[in-house]
């Protein structure tokens, strides 16, 4: 086996030898996946059924469908991104022909996360190949049975020197990011993202940061409760709350506490049963150290719904908290697992209080009919990115671009903006010879006014 540096130095050879910039080769690598893909399709359901209990439905919709669509918007629209594009020229650089290029960074270093092992570990390996880099793959240790898939699919694809998949744990983590890198695409929490941006300081590598931290939900008294109940149990308790755009704790106007509770409660009913463990719909948590952090954060809190836990199963049952204090541990820390707490509002100062008194959330989420509330809510805070009246589904839209602000990430991907995330942006200026006015040269005695004017009109 070879040693990681021997790794990067083929990848390095290959992105020299300017064979990824040929977007021929890069469409087949793309179509050799998807086929792949689809060849596994059973292999990789199974494993993350291993992993953590994820129904077929889910692994689909969240994981193996957003691979799939994403790999076909690459290839649909591959030849067009990578085109350089003529750009308006300036009177300043007349005559000239300007153009934006878009080039590879070279050999990139991606690390994902468990909560989605399969599409956070894909959806850069994607955008990254389809930009023509070269890359070296980390999937989570956590989820060793779709790791080990993403591995073997990588390998039945890739030849070593484009692409290639190194399991490991914090270790190989390190070692990998002790490394000279062209880009670092990391996925997790923000405390790794800062271990990731240190290592990138060391080299200036340019970095894309896909953090985490607790979003906010806010619902104020003109709703339909009944609807934003059933939204809300499906956006916090899909993939078990293990995500990072899940709905951390919500916000309600104190005057539909009690309802919302109630409709909650009945929700979860419906949709898992009166005893969720049973639910083959309702995932697990990944591991039982996880599944012990989640049992310490509701420990001494105020649990009006759910709270039960099975650790040798890593189970949580879906849980209400009710207006825990905003210095407990669970309003402290993401809770990434199926317990939602709920906090109660009076005033736009009440919300206020409670979301700047954290860093600035991955999502915030609203769920009102009056627009000028929504107008103030969205205006006022900062966020990576949100929805209004539903959760999660900015995601879903390879249009929008996907990414944190402040501690829940720098930069951001998805569709297009994930081809452009691992590009640089090359401006090119093609200067005319045919007029070259003396007018920038030396001497300049007599010239500042006619340069005043040049930037009054044209500048
Ligand atoms: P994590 O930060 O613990 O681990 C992520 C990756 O970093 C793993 O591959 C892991 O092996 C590696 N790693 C862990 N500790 C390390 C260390 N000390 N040094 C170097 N590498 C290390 O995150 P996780 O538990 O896998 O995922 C959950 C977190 O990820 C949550 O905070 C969640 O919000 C966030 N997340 C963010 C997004 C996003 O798109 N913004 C998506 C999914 C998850």
């Amino acid at each position: 086996m070879k040693s990681i540096s021997e790794l990067i130095s083929l990848q390095n050879a290959c992105f020299k030898s300017q064979k990824t910039k040929d977007i021929a080769f890069r469409l087949s690598l793309l179509k050799a996946l998807k086929k792949e893909i689809s060849t596994q399709e059973q292999n990789i359901l199974d494993a993350l059924y291993k992993d953590f209990k994820k129904s077929a439905f889910e692994a689909y919709l969240s994981e193996i469908g957003i691979v799939i669509s994403e790999l076909n918007l690459a290839i649909k629209h591959l030849k067009k991104w990578a085109k350089p594009k003529r750009i308006k020229a300036s009177l300043l650089t007349f005559p000239s022909k300007d153009y934006i290029y878009k080039e590879p960074y070279g050999t990139v270093l991606v690390i994902a996360p468990w909560n989605y092992p399969f599409l956070l570990a894909m959806e850069p390996l994607i955008m990254a190949i389809a930009a023509g880099n070269t890359v070296v793959l980390k999937p989570s240790e956590l989820t060793k049975n779709t790791s080990k898939v993403i591995t073997t699919l990588i390998k039945n694809v890739f030849p070593e020197n484009m692409a290639t998949s190194i399991e490991g744990g914090i270790d190989t983590s390190t070692e990998l990011l002790a490394q000279k890198w062209d880009f670092i695409f990391f996925t997790g929490s923000t405390t790794v993202g800062k271990i990731v941006a240190k290592a990138a300081a060391k080299h200036l590598t340019p970095t894309i940061l896909e953090l985490g931290g607790k979003s906010p939900c806010i619902i104020d008294e003109s709703v339909d409760l009944k609807l934003v109940a059933r939204r809300l149990v499906w956006g916090k308790f899909l993939n078990g709350g293990q995500t990072c755009i899940a709905p951390d704790y919500i916000i309600a106007k104190s005057s539909i506490k009690q309802n919302l509770i109630e409709a909650l409660k009945a929700e979860v009913k419906n949709r898992y049963g009166s005893n969720p463990k049973d639910s083959v719909d309702f995932p697990r948590i990944v591991n039982q150290k996880n599944t012990l952090r989640l049992g310490e954060l509701i420990k001494d809190s105020n649990i009006v719904f759910g709270g039960d836990i099975d650790v040798t199963n890593c189970y949580i049952a879906p849980t209400l908290i009710d207006e825990p204090n905003l210095e407990s541990p669970i309003m402290q820390e993401e809770i990434f697992g199926p317990i939602l707490p709920i906090l109660v509002y009076e005033t736009q100062a009440d919300i206020e209080k409670i979301i700047w008194h954290l860093d600035k959330p991955l999502s915030l989420y609203v769920f009102s009919n009056n627009s000028s509330f929504l107008k103030e809510t969205l205006n006022k805070f900062s966020f990576g990115g949100g929805v209004i009246n539903d959760l999660l589904i900015h995601f879903g839209n390879h249009r929008l671009p996907f990414g944190g602000v402040g501690a829940s990430g720098i930069g951001e991907y998805h569709g297009k903006h994930g081809f452009n995330a691992f590009s640089n942006t090359k401006p090119i200026v093609k200067r005319g010879n045919w007029f070259d006015p003396s007018f920038r040269y030396a001497p300049y005695k007599g010239k500042v006014s006619l340069l005043k004017t040049v930037f009054k009109y044209f500048g």
